[in-house]
């Protein structure tokens, strides 16, 4: 079990899973680079980042931007939107003071851009469902993503697979900053819209260094 002082942000499984390089430039060596991309998304969390905000229709609660955290992963964040839907049932649920009954959660984070083919979107919510189920002690089956670009809702479905990788990725993240690594740039076909370019400057890795210092020296 990880302590208090030992907690990542969630948010950095995300970036990981993108690329291990991104994740350290950014949370180990702290640099951060906005770009059109990030601009975008900080507008789109800006409007859903309202902290203490609880709406309540029919049978649906929404609550907004809600602290978590779990020691097993050693992860903290916040979760743009939790959807409560009433239930009959305690199973797997939430009592909610103010509210009478048992209600259960549906974990959704709100994301610039379309559906990714890599998990890195579906880890950070599963990762945040994990924080969720730690603190209530209850197992999360689904969350979902809104894609700004597509307005559209996905459905993440918490399979094992995607519960081992976000394992995975969060005890990387804790490798790479306790131990201060920052791996070697590899370009690919992610660097074009990695928020990170100008910083990481990948396309140096396809340089060999003596050609390279032949040409800044000439
Ligand atoms: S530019 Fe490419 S190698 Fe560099 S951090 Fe971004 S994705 Fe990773």
């Amino acid at each position: 079990m990880y302590q208090e002082d030992d907690l990542l942000m969630i948010s950095g499984i995300q970036h990981l899973a993108f690329c291990e390089r991104q994740f350290s430039l950014i949370h180990v060596e702290e640099q951060w680079q906005e770009n059109i991309l990030t601009i975008t998304g900080s507008l789109i969390h800006q409007k859903v980042d309202n902290p203490y905000i609880v709406e309540k229709r029919n049978d649906t609660i929404t609550a907004r931007s809600i602290k978590v955290a779990s020691y097993k992963l050693g992860l903290t964040g916040i979760i743009d939107v939790i959807e409560f839907k009433k239930s009959d049932s305690p199973t797997n649920c939430i009592e909610i003071p103010k509210y009478k009954g048992f209600w259960q959660p549906l974990v959704m984070e709100y994301k610039r851009g379309k559906p990714k083919d890599i998990d890195c979107d579906k880890a950070q919510v599963c990762a945040s469902a994990m924080c969720l189920e730690e603190m209530h002690n209850i197992k999360l089956e689904e969350g979902s993503i809104f894609y700004n670009a597509t307005k559209h809702r996905e459905p993440v479905f918490f399979t094992q697979e995607l519960r081992d990788n976000v394992i995975n990725y969060a005890k990387k993240m804790h490798y790479l900053y306790d131990n201060g690594i920052t791996p070697k740039a590899i370009l690919n076909k992610s660097c074009k819209s990695c928020s990170m370019n100008e910083i990481c400057m990948p396309s140096l890795s396809k340089l060999n260094v003596d050609k390279y210092l032949k040409q800044i020296i000439s």
